[in-house]
């Protein structure tokens, strides 16, 4: 679902209740994916996409809440999380081994920009005041999918739980008194983790280089982009953000992703309840200072 694989494990009493709780969560994610997928022509988010560079288009309550809160992480992270990449991302086939010339990004690359997004709050409309403006949400949707499912099972007094799509995890609870040990995939090594975080009550989210890509002239193309460029982020591997809210760890991840060592680490530590580990493009990793203290040895 959502281009990847969604897990929930829980704990309840009665298996068949277990059951129907993990469906639930399921069902939520399905519903989340056509409101916001681009790849259904029927989503809400298409009918913005097709739209709103023409006039003011109306929005439901909940894609204007996730949409503002985009905008302000953009702002956060300095426009390196920026939901309107997709005015050149959607250019980007990674299965199809397709990316734009240097001509098609230069004639778009003015189009990612998150400051051109009008949203009003009463009406509730969105406009998109450049031409060629489009939205993708892939980089904060699953996060907050995660983050509706832990909701469900929490309101339905599940204590131990995790749910999980792709690099966006949230822990409920801890594993029945140890804590949640969560791996950092090893990029460059299927199978193989550079560290696991123990965690409880909490979320973590994984930006890679290694999900989504193709390999041409020696030069890896994948899916998360800089909006400065239009290309693919350079000079990290893999960033991971850890926090109380998956929304958050998930826009945060792919920020971190291009914002890099120096220009990441120093957003985050003004970012109290949340903590990275970056492993650059030679395979070391740098941690925030709130996780100095050393994580388990892989
Ligand atoms: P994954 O999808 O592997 O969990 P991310 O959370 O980093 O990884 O999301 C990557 C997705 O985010 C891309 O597939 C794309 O849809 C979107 N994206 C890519 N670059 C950006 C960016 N600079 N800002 C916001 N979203 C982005
Ligand atoms: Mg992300």
């Amino acid at each position: 679902m959502m281009g990847t694989v969604v897990t929930v494990d829980l704990w309840a009493e009665d298996a068949i209740q277990g059951k129907a709780w993990a469906a639930a969560v399921i069902a939520e994610f399905a519903r989340i994916d056509r409101l916001m997928s681009t790849y259904k022509a029927d989503s809400e988010l298409s009918r913005i996409n097709r739209d709103a560079g023409l006039a003011p288009v109306g929005l439901g309550a909940e894609l204007h809440g996730l949409i503002g809160r985009a905008l302000a992480l953009s702002v956060t992270t300095e426009g390196a999380f920026d939901i309107t990449y997709e005015s050149v991302g959607y250019l980007y086939d990674f299965r199809a081994r397709q990316r734009p010339d240097v001509d098609s990004i230069a004639a778009r690359l003015d189009a990612i920009d998150y400051r051109a997004v009008k949203l009003n709050a009463d009406p509730r409309q969105i406009q998109f005041t450049k031409p060629g403006m489009r939205l993708n949400l892939g980089g904060i949707a699953k996060g907050y999918a995660v983050e509706r499912g832990a909701a469900i099972l929490r309101d339905v007094g599940v204590r131990h739980a995790v749910l999980s799509a792709g690099g966006d995890t949230r822990v409920l609870g801890d594993r029945r008194g140890q804590p949640w040990l969560v791996g950092i995939r090893n990029p460059r090594k299927q199978g193989s983790v550079v560290t696991r975080l123990p965690l409880v009550d909490e979320a973590i989210s994984t930006s890679g280089d290694y999900e989504r890509f193709f390999v041409e002239d020696g030069v890896r193309y994948h899916h998360i982009i800089n909006p400065a460029t239009g290309m693919p982020s350079m000079g990290v591997q893999s960033a991971t953000v850890v926090g109380p809210d998956a929304t958050i760890t998930d826009a945060l991840s792919t920020a971190m992703f291009v914002l890099g060592i120096e220009r990441g680490l120093r957003i985050i530590q003004k970012l109290p309840a949340y903590e990275a580990v970056i492993v650059d493009d030679k395979g070391q990793l740098f941690y925030s200072d709130g996780l100095m203290v050393p994580a388990i040895a892989p």
